[in-house]
């Protein structure tokens, strides 16, 4: 742990945290310097040795004088170094996460992410002030005190020794269980978490799928699941803390009874019998102590693994000089790519895209749908093949240009907590209110703001809630209107329309497609019809058919077989006549 904050912290970090370890270093010792003076005085007391009785009261009141000044400076410094590193946490973490590609932050990693930047960041960084100073009053006074009973005698100092080294062992190997199953919960938190998460953010779907739907039994299940785990783990962290307790006691018996069995044998004075006794007393106590923090370091130990983790992540190469691109077609040449690497979800996949045309997504969920068009926008790089926007590769046009050359409308918009007019400014800084207002009105979000008490002014809650699905993707294509990119990626969302929104929605869309490079995750038949070129990939991400509706309804059973299914659940003819809308 210690090593990691020195790597992670900055030069202040550093020398705060040293000067931190170094009075907790004096504060042990002086500790231990204080409790072997009393073992002294006893001696000396019950020794008969009166003369020396006032000088071990005296090195006893110094060591314990200077055990009370380093304390309170420890608690003053201890403070400082939490906050600062928690700081220097949350700045690390930051600036990695600009770097970091956007891929690192979907889905189960950006809740770790959370978790480690909130809770986990505030409890590493208090962990030296907070459980440092048990474990090293515990561990340090002992291991001086054991000199001084090798000293008194070698027999007592070797038993003492082979207990301490025995907790020491105990410790580390009934914690690397403990450890183990506290990952095991910690992934299932995560999980049940997220879970938990994705029930509440779909609730429309599930109300009106009726009680007992999959997706509740499926968070009711997760939630049983943790529960297990929980108890399971808290019995382990238990059984740890009474059994080290019980090694301790037991050490501390034998090690009285050695005592005793020296002092009948005449080898050890009575004086110094009471000495030891209280010693080891005061050091049984001390290690018991410091055992619940041992768990509590390596929770910290784990947390501070995780930064390290996130801050080690490998960004995607970037070119020293970015290529320019010939336009704004997109081209997928014989791409394969995968989430891990032994599985590809997406299989030397190559299709076009013309400039200012627009290209149709569709194929089974799970396909690679969405993992092609993040591959456009370099969520990620490819495994095998290439992705060109303007005839460069996205990896030499690099992440900026690529981001910059591309609006995205995804299902899941952020809004942040601020006025629905910053929250639209958003898609271009440098935007005037005249144009801010203006997509507005072509996404159809004037309407929300008439709807709203201050209009445009309202201020939306955080992650904006407080508009419904579909408002919210309207003012994300407002801010994909603003950004007047010359490449939209869209993803149409079917789930968390109303009919009321949906065609202001379809009019905001139609808006963006006009004039740009459009790839569209397509849902509506209404969209998928109006393409310049639909591309149908089969279930294992291969490129199934590419053509136009006509085409594809000649040419492939799996388009043909899929336009059949979503005309019939929609009311569709397939003889359609080209005015007719969904539904
Ligand atoms: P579609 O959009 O066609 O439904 P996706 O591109 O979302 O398909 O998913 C393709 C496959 O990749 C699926 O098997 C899915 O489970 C997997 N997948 C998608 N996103 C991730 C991710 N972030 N990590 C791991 N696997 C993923």
């Amino acid at each position: 742990m210690i090593r990691i904050l020195y790597a992670i912290g900055s030069a202040r970090n550093r020398r705060t945290l040293t000067i931190l370890l170094a009075l907790l270093g004096i504060s042990s010792a002086a500790l231990a310097a204080g409790l072997v003076s009393i073992a002294l005085f006893l001696d000396a007391l019950f020794g008969g040795a009166a003369g020396q009785t006032m000088t071990f009261l005296i090195w006893t009141g110094v060591a314990f004088a200077v055990y009370a000044a380093s304390d309170w400076l420890i608690e003053v410094i201890a403070q400082n170094v939490g906050n600062e590193y928690i700081q220097r946490i949350h700045e690390l973490l930051a600036n990695r996460a600009v770097e970091l590609p956007l891929g690192f932050f979907e889905t189960d990693r950006s809740g770790q992410l959370g978790v480690t930047v909130s809770t986990g960041a505030v409890f590493a960084a208090n962990a030296p002030g907070m459980m440092l100073r048990p474990i090293l009053n515990g561990g340090v006074s002992a291991a001086l005190a054991s000199v001084f009973l090798v000293l008194v005698d070698w027999r007592i100092g070797v038993l003492a020794a082979i207990v301490s080294i025995v907790t020491v062992v105990a410790f580390r190997i009934l914690f690397a269980r403990a450890r183990a199953a506290e990952q095991v919960k910690a992934e299932h938190e995560e999980r049940t978490a997220a879970q938990v998460y994705e029930f509440a953010q779909v609730q429309p779907v599930l109300r009106a799928a009726g009680p007992d739907s999959i997706g509740e039994r499926a968070v009711r299940e997760a939630m049983r699941e943790q529960l297990l785990v929980l108890q399971r783990t808290q019995a382990s962290g238990h059984a740890v803390l009474s059994r080290l307790s019980s090694i301790i006691m037991l050490g501390t018996v034998v090690v009285h009874a050695a005592a005793t069995g020296l002092l009948l044998a005449g080898q050890l004075a009575p004086g110094m019998f009471v000495g030891l006794i209280v010693l080891v007393f005061m050091l049984a106590k001390l290690a018991t102590q410091a055992v619940p923090f041992g768990e509590g370091l390596q929770m910290a130990h784990n947390t501070l693994d995780e930064v390290q983790k996130v801050l080690d992540a490998e960004a995607l190469p970037e070119p020293a000089a970015p290529a320019s691109p010939e336009g704004y077609g997109i081209e997928f040449d014989d791409v394969t790519f995968g989430y891990r690497p032994s599985t590809p979800v997406v299989r030397g996949v190559s299709f076009r895209v013309g400039p200012g045309t627009t290209t149709a997504l569709v194929g089974p969920s799970g396909s690679g749908k969405s993992t092609l068009v993040k591959l456009a926008a370099r969520f990620y790089d490819v495994d095998g093949g290439a992705v060109r926007i303007g005839g460069v590769d996205v990896r030499e046009l690099g992440s900026r240009h690529v981001l910059d050359s591309l609006a995205m409308v995804f299902q899941d918009v952020y809004l942040f907590e601020d006025t629905l007019y910053e929250n639209i400014r958003l898609g271009r800084l440098d935007a005037t209110r005249d144009e801010v207002l203006r997509a507005a009105e072509l996404a159809g979000v004037t309407e929300i703001a008439e709807q709203l008490p201050l209009g445009f002014e309202t201020v939306i809650s955080e992650g904006g809630q407080s508009l419904s699905g579909g408002q919210r993707q309207r003012v994300s294509i407002a801010r994909a209107l603003l950004k007047d990119a010359p490449i939209v990626l869209l993803d149409e969302a079917t789930s968390s329309l109303d009919i009321d929104n949906e065609h202001l929605i379809l009019k905001g869309l139609e808006e963006l497609a006009a004039q740009r490079t459009t790839i569209v995750i397509a849902h509506r038949l209404h969209t998928i019809i109006g393409a310049d070129q639909i591309v149908v990939l089969s279930p294992e991400g291969e490129l199934e058919a590419v053509g136009t509706h006509e085409e594809l309804l000649e040419s492939s059973d799996r388009y043909r077989g899929f336009w059949v299914e979503k005309a019939e659940a929609t009311g569709w003819r397939i003889a359609h006549d080209s005015d007719a809308l969904d539904g």
